[in-house]
């Protein structure tokens, strides 16, 4: 054996116990993209990029559900997810929801979780706080619901509307992800705490990251109050107004005459 192929194999093998030992470590994943790591974002977009620039998407290495990169489309990835049992929120739901709206949306909007009416009707947002999202999207941007695309980082509510725990998070995230390898929007609206910490990974309150970009693997993420917040704090709607004013721009959407203030 000659010195070069030598080292090829040191090489891979150390490469191996290195990889071995971040998945020891708890590592699910390394995103194969060489998009940069999730970093707040001038809040004025410095380039408006295609769709086809916008998304560079992952590849797990490990994938935490083997087979589920493989899903192409959002029916197959429905099809995968099947009649989940993969974590204990599963015997308690009526319907898992999975999303809905525009495969090919430049806008995505991700909430937290059903409750229940989703979870009787097997939609997202379609109880009251689902009908002030419908508001905004409809009243305030000018779009059809259909137009956008519209999911949870959890598929099955949780008992009495409590938060999400972390399995429970851990078996379901990976579906999330997926849809947005899959629909591959410009842009993506995190809606409330919860969904925007399990999403950007960060323990940051909302009042805090709200209104200012961040990114989630190389697309543009606009953090903003949960329409339930907002029904109990409508004096914040302007806030959440000025947020989505600021994804309008970026892509390229004509903002409403009326608009300027909260739907
Ligand atoms: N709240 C959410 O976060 N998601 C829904 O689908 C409904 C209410």
């Amino acid at each position: 054996m000659d010195a070069s192929s030598l080292d090829r194999r040191t090489l891979v093998a150390t490469i191996r116990d290195y990889v071995e030992q971040l998945r020891e470590e708890g590592m699910e994943g390394l995103p194969a993209s060489t998009s940069p790591a999730p970093r707040a974002m001038p809040a004025a977009p410095l380039v408006t990029p295609s769709k086809a620039d916008s998304a560079p998407m992952s590849t797990e290495l490990f994938s935490k559900y083997p087979g589920l990169e493989k899903s192409s489309t959002l029916d197959e990835l429905r099809e995968f997810i099947g009649d989940c049992q993969r974590c204990k929120l599963a015997p308690r739901r009526t319907n898992l929801v999975f999303g809905v709206g525009n495969p090919n949306a430049d806008l995505m909007f991700v909430g937290e979780a059903p409750g229940a009416d989703e979870d009787a009707r097997g939609e997202p947002f379609v109880g009251r706080a689902g009908q002030l999202l419908t508001d905004i999207i409809e009243r305030g941007m000018g779009i059809r619901r259909e137009d956008v695309y519209i999911c949870n980082v959890i598929k099955c509510r949780p008992p009495d509307n409590r938060n999400p725990e972390p399995d429970e998070v851990a078996a379901c995230e990976p579906f999330l992800f997926r849809q947005i390898d899959i629909v591959k929007p410009r842009a993506i609206i995190g809606l409330g705490t919860f969904a925007v910490q399990a999403v950007l990974k960060v323990k940051i309150p909302i009042s805090k990251l709200r209104g200012n970009w961040q990114d989630f693997r190389g697309i543009r993420f606009m953090p903003t109050f949960h329409p339930a917040y907002l029904l109990r704090t409508p004096g914040d709607k302007r806030l959440v107004w000025a947020d989505i004013q600021e994804v309008m721009k970026y892509l390229g959407m004509p903002i409403p005459r009326r608009g300027g203030s909260a739907p």
